[in-house]
């Protein structure tokens, strides 16, 4: 159920090990409405051992480092990157279409004792399938039937963020990541070249010093001018002079009382299993390492009570650490000098 990161990782492989799948996603466009993200060293792990990272590879950029310009204008920090790759959500998802089931598009859940996976047009027994993957995301229903008090929470953080092409921006970034810190309190923004002449800004806000805009894209727009439009850096002002058409809003979101992620034969996958605040950069990556190990364990031949405790033991305690330090950085992204935090962010919690 889903097809987006983990959903569409989990298609390929297990199509690709002879499985027989059936793959839901509410929409085939949303699942592929384009931002995109950092591929981080757990992440590329994961996508090498599930060996489509030469799929995948072709359409990223390798970023090789990252600059932290301060308040002031002035270079504060110049990080190295080993392997760190960016890449278009679109083209990751298209990387991995090649070899995998076809999705049907419904908006489907499992209705309230289990017995059926329901939808606006599909009504089908569960127990025709060995496995139920939940990697229906953010709003997970699958979370909710595994975990009944589970809860969905905002943070006091959001990335607004959208996509732009620049020759100019292009040219000047080379391959790598731009951070500016913006104002003394929780107000940042990142420029990151993708492949092939395309640009992802993202601007990461405290909504208690910085309020919140409404989503449309005229009035983000404006919030960006309005935030950033005072800055003299060229870098800046030519991002606020080019095209920009695609605006998201990346609302920073914690979850509780999520105790397990799997039972019976039921697993939670990516964003329907954690959820990270945007600083680490772990959603996608997390959302890898989570296919891998499924895949490990469903190759082991354990049998499925201990495969899904196993998974399920496995992937909290690591998430778990995760989700605690990225809360911890937006504490300080919020709270303390900013332009300190700034020259780390975001320099995920795996080096
Ligand atoms: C605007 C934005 C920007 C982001 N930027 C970054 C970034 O820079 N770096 C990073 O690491 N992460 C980023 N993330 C987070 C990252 O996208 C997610 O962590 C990652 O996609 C998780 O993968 P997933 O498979 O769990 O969920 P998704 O990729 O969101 O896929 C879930 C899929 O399930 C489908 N679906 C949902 N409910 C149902 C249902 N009931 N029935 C059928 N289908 C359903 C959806 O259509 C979707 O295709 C961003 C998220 C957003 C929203």
């Amino acid at each position: 159920m889903g097809g987006g990161v983990s959903g569409a990782l989990l298609n390929r492989t297990l199509t690709e090990l002879g499985h027989d799948l059936t793959v839901f996603d509410k929409s085939s466009f949303q699942m592929r409405s384009g931002f995109g993200f950092l591929l981080l060293p757990n992440g590329i792990a994961g996508l090498k051992e599930l060996g489509v990272w030469k799929d995948v590879e072709p359409y990223c950029l390798r970023i090789r480092k990252v600059n932290f310009i301060n308040t002031s204008g002035d270079l504060s920090n110049q990080i190295d990157f080993e392997e760190v790759y960016s890449i278009s959500r679109f083209k990751f998802l298209e990387a991995l279409a090649n070899k995998s089931t076809e999705l049907i598009e419904d908006l489907v859940k499992l209705s309230e004792n289990g017995d059926f996976i329901v939808g606006e047009n599909h009504h089908i027994h569960s127990k025709s399938f060995d496995g139920i993957l939940g990697s229906d995301g953010v709003h997970s229903k699958t979370r909710k039937h595994l975990n009944p008090q589970a809860e969905n929470q905002d943070t006091a953080t959001y990335e607004v963020m959208g996509v732009v092409k620049s020759d100019f921006l292009y040219n000047m970034l080379g391959n790598e990541l731009h951070k500016y810190a913006i104002a003394e309190n929780g107000l940042s923004l990142g420029i990151l070249p993708l492949k092939d002449g395309e640009i992802i800004w993202y601007l990461q806000v405290n909504s208690i010093d910085h309020g919140t805009p409404k989503r449309d894209r005229e009035s983000l727009i404006a919030f960006l001018k309005e935030t950033v439009g005072d800055c003299e850096n060229p870098m800046i002002q030519a991002l606020l002079n080019s095209n920009i058409e695609t605006t998201y809003v990346w609302q920073g979101r914690t979850l509780k009382n999520v105790h397990t992620l799997a039972k019976d034969n039921i697993f939670l996958f990516g964003d329907a299993a954690h959820l990270f605040l945007p600083f680490t950069s772990q959603g996608t990556n997390s959302a890898i390492v989570d296919v891998a190990l499924f895949i490990q364990l469903l190759k082991s031949g354990k049998s499925l009570p201990e495969f899904a405790h196993q998974y399920s033991v496995e992937r909290l305690a690591e998430t778990n650490e995760l989700v605690k330090a990225g809360i911890e950085m937006m504490q300080e992204f919020c709270f303390t000098n900013f332009d300190e935090v700034a020259s780390k962010i975001p320099i995920t919690l795996l080096k």
